[in-house]
């Protein structure tokens, strides 16, 4: 017998995880310096959550979630994104009460149930941040502005930036009208999904991926054509503050975006490297989102990157290479039971050390050494043992010395060596 992986998960094996760990340790790092504070929010919520706060009509929530009736058999949902959790979060904790202006951002893995291809699972790492309590243009333009230097920190060039505003509320039922007209003649040579769309949430046909629906698509009008003043105002005011952080963007008039929740600002982070599934990062203005699960009217803004994505764009980056300080070869059982007892001494000092523990040939240890880009090397085999010395040995340059073999001399060594 012989189990298989669920279809659209994976492993991530040592090596991908040192990829995925520097993608999470940038993220944390950038965001700390964007003063954005971590938050944790469950895997498990209640279906409506995500029925109400990201809509029935969507692709995410209509085909993709893994739903399922828990013991007592109300309906769960493993989280297909970040935003609604948090959202849902922030109400929990009564912060919109106490203290609505919060500036969060969150790790983990999301779960969709896609057609898996490469860059798109069922189970798939997000990053992302969630600003609620402001309106203010100059949020929108942090958020992007945060997620742009994580990019660059990562070594990435040649990303697109993607900007559109699809406006307030009335604004959108504006452009619901607008749409249906301009689909309406042509909705017959269009696919099944998209006539039911036109009915349902017009603005979801712009999501749509069918090559017959993309020539009617590509001649919709924009949303941000039909914005009302203030709407009109606020875009323009973000698009003023990216010009003075000098980043570069390109607006694109019928970018939506997936979900139901967004308002005014959406934006995505785009990589050519990518192929199909291009798009690294997105995320925009959510005004009327808390309001929609129950809160009080608190305007909200954030985004969520692909962290897969991430690590296939910057595969072909190198790493800095893994080191250990320290390998001991031993020989013997006498030598093994030493280098057992120095290296956990050392470890409990700080340092990195491994040893071998198969009972190999020297030479196969030497290798292993090697392999393992240790930066100094100790044989202790029952010369060793019987003198308590041995030599250790820097790699790099191989020189050797003499050592002492316990914890604190070979400490002293090791910082020298
Ligand atoms: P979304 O919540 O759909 O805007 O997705 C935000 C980001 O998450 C996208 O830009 C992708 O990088 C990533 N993403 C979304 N769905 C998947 C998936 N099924 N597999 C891998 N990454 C995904």
């Amino acid at each position: 017998m012989s189990y298989e992986l669920v279809r659209g998960t994976r492993d991530l094996l040592p090596d991908e995880v040192r990829r995925w760990r520097q993608i999470e340790e940038a993220f944390r790092a950038v965001a700390g310096r964007y003063n954005y504070r971590e938050i944790r929010f469950p895997v498990l919520e209640h279906t409506e959550l995500f029925t109400r706060g990201i809509g029935e009509a969507t692709e995410v929530v209509g085909k993709q979630m893994f739903t399922f009736p828990d013991q007592k058999g109300r309906s769960l949902s493993l989280r297909p994104e970040g935003t609604a959790s948090a959202v849902r979060a922030y109400l929990t904790a009564g912060l919109h009460i106490n203290d609505p202006f919060q500036k969060w951002f969150y790790l983990g893995p999301m779960f969709r149930y896609e057609k898996p291809q490469k860059g798109r699972y069922r189970q798939f790492g997000q990053y992302g941040v969630e600003v609620f309590g402001s309106l203010e243009p100059s949020v929108d333009a942090e958020v992007i502005g945060l997620a742009w230097t994580l990019m660059t920190e990562l070594g990435l060039r040649g990303l697109r930036l993607k900007l559109n505003s699809i406006g307030c509320a009335a604004d959108r039922a504006q452009y619901h009208e607008v749409l249906r007209a301009h689909f309406a003649p042509s909705i017959g040579s269009m696919c099944t999904d998209c006539r039911r769309r036109l009915d349902e949430n017009p603005l979801r046909i712009l999501d749509c991926k069918e090559p017959v629906c993309q020539a009617f698509i590509a001649e919709a009008p924009g949303s941000a054509d039909h914005l009302c003043a203030d709407c009109s105002a606020h875009f323009a005011a973000v698009r003023a503050h990216l010009d003075r952080l000098e980043l570069a963007y390109e607006i694109d008039p019928r970018l939506v975006r997936g979900l139901d929740y967004y308002t005014r600002t959406v934006f995505e982070l785009v990589s050519a490297e990518l192929g199909a599934q291009d798009a690294l990062l997105g995320g925009g203005r959510y005004d009327g989102l808390v309001e929609t699960l129950g809160g009080p009217p608190t305007p909200g803004i954030g985004f969520a990157g692909g962290t897969d994505r991430l690590a296939l764009v910057l595969e072909s980056k190198p790493m800095d290479e893994a080191q250990i300080d320290l390998f001991l070869a031993a020989l013997g059982d006498d030598g093994r039971a030493l280098a057992l007892q120095l290296a956990d001494a050392l470890r409990r000092r700080g340092v990195r050390v491994d040893l071998d523990h198969r009972g190999r040939k020297l030479g196969k240890q030497l290798a292993e050494a090697n392999r393992l880009n240790a930066r100094t090397l100790l044989v202790v085999g029952d010369d060793e043992v019987a003198a308590r010395r041995g030599r250790l040995k820097t790699m790099a340059t191989g020189d050797e010395r003499e050592v002492d073999l316990d914890a604190a001399a070979l400490a002293d060594a090791l910082e020298g060596a």
